[in-house]
């Protein structure tokens, strides 16, 4: 029962906060980044699956970061106030997405992508060279969907331009967003998925697509990444970690299908804890959590119990944010 009530008073009011999210964020001095959720679920109803447009605070143009919903999720952040009076969709879309990130090409990360297509603006897509090439032959390929890509079966549309990236690599710009990023692979069953790390200038969030634990993945691929985040950690410039937490405790490993719970969660933090020098380096980090996924009745209950979870388990102290569908964010 740690970080939230040393940080923020008493659990009920701060559960509150945390599911309503948008009273945290106004909390925050000097923001870098400005993030709207798109999507914040991992199925298995369709209209909120993952998508966060980031951008560095105050521009308008940014990026997103997975595109399982778009326009859903556009249309909620309009209702909540989130763009300037007057904006329409069609606007978000085109002037505020400047590109895209996508971590691995599972449906729930890819279909507002897919479907939105014949409406889009002309976009680079950023990823590693599998998601790349799996986009180009599982969904852009004239059978599943016309060819968008620039890439794979003729003729080509090539309204999106495939940027393959390579992991590690030093900071590559986002088109005209004024962001960088950097791609981790992550293990996602066995599959490949991807760890962003969007820098603006020195300030930089962390957007990971699903991954389970290394213990469960036979892995060593988060405890890459931590290492590899640990320095801005501790230097302060991490503003974010957005993260799954698909199912809630207790879950056996054998049924984790590459997700992590909020007990693997506390566990992979209080890893990267350690290599940024303790508790004291993390204290009050937001950790924002998506990916959660609800059964077809009862989203309210997991969303409820994650969050109680998350809260009274044993993990280090960051600040743990319930993301909501359309409510902005500032880190
Ligand atoms: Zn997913
Ligand atoms: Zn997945």
């Amino acid at each position: 029962m740690m970080t939230f009530l040393r940080q923020s008073g008493p659990l009920s009011a701060v559960l509150a906060a945390t599911i309503l999210a948008a009273p945290l964020s106004a909390a925050v001095k000097d923001p870098a980044f400005d993030i709207v959720p798109l999507g914040v679920e991992g199925g298995v109803v369709e209209g909120s699956t993952s998508a966060w447009l980031i951008a560095a605070h105050g521009r308008e143009q940014g990026l997103a970061c997975d595109a399982g919903t778009l326009v859903p999720g556009i249309r909620a952040a309009i209702a909540k106030g989130g763009f300037p009076a007057g904006t329409q969709a069609s606007d978000v879309l085109h002037r505020r997405i400047g590109a895209y990130l996508i971590t691995h090409p599972h449906l729930d990360h890819v279909a507002g992508l897919v479907m939105v297509s014949p409406d889009d603006s002309a976009k680079p897509i950023f990823a590693l060279p599998e998601v790349n090439a799996a986009l180009a032959a599982d969904y852009f390929n004239w059978s599943a969907w016309p060819n968008m890509g620039d890439r794979g079966k003729p003729p080509l549309l090539a309204r999106y331009r495939y940027q393959d990236l390579t992991a590690g690599s030093d900071p590559v710009p986002v088109g005209e967003t004024g962001l960088t990023v950097t791609a981790f692979p992550l293990s996602h069953s066995g599959a490949l998925s991807t760890a962003f790390l969007i820098r603006a200038g020195k300030e930089a969030v962390l957007c990971m697509g699903d991954t389970g634990p290394d213990a469960v993945e036979r892995s060593t691929r988060l405890e890459a990444l931590w290492q590899a985040v640990a320095p801005l950690v501790s230097a302060g410039h991490l503003r974010a970690i957005i993260i799954e937490t698909s199912y809630p405790d207790p879950r056996k490993d054998a049924e984790l299908f590459g997700h992590l719970t909020p007990a693997w969660l506390h566990r992979e933090l209080s890893r990267l804890t350690g290599l940024a020098g303790g508790g004291e380096k993390v204290k009050g980090l937001p950790v924002v959590i998506g990916h959660i996924k609800p059964a077809i009745d009862g989203k309210a209950e997991t969303v409820g119990t994650i969050t109680r979870q998350l809260a009274e388990g044993n993990g280090p102290p960051v600040r743990y944010v319930i993301a909501e569908q359309g409510v902005g964010l500032k880190f």
